[in-house]
């Protein structure tokens, strides 16, 4: 289960992902969540620079796709903003979201980063898919009450994989 919870890449922010990076890997498609990581929790919009290196990214010939746990209304709402298709609700940890996401983009796992910023689900889901899956720290301090639960468990994973050696 611990090692289900170690990302294959942490980086601080979305603009440390290195895209070229990704393309050697073969990875075609790209995955995000959404609060926290593209937009801060109940924020009704992204931010110009994150649309930006959003657009970036497909510019260089990744697809996108949105996959969150919040309600359609909301997703739907961002996914216009970046042009990408999204699944709602989609109860990660969860592999089923992420199998739509995939569909959706019409790739393979193989070909699929998944960009996160929770490790009991963004990271936990992904793994469980076997995507590339990228931790990166949350845009907010500001929470979903439910989530404020997790990142106490989370905290407590981070400190035992620290402590064996399996995150930097
Ligand atoms: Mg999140």
């Amino acid at each position: 289960m611990l090692k289900l919870l170690i990302p294959c890449l942490k980086v601080d922010t979305l603009y440390d992902i290195d895209l070229a990076e990704l393309q050697k890997r073969g990875i075609r498609g790209v995955v995000f969540d959404l609060d926290n990581t593209l937009i801060p929790w109940n924020s009704p919009e992204i931010c110009p620079d994150i649309l930006n290196w959003l657009n970036n990214l497909v510019s260089q010939g990744f697809k996108l796709c949105l996959v969150s746990n919040n309600g359609t209304r909301r997703v739907r709402q961002i996914a216009e903003q970046c042009g990408a298709p999204f699944v709602a609700r989609a109860l990660k940890p969860s592999r089923t979201g992420f199998r739509q996401a995939v569909a959706a983009m019409e790739l393979t796992p193989t070909a699929v980063a998944v960009v996160g910023d929770q490790l009991f689900t963004d990271i936990l889901g992904g793994n469980r898919l076997e995507l590339y899956t990228i931790w990166v720290k949350p845009l907010a301090t500001k929470e979903f009450i439910g989530t404020k639960i997790t990142r106490q468990l989370e905290k407590l994973a981070v400190r035992l994989l620290k402590a064996t050696g399996k995150l930097p």
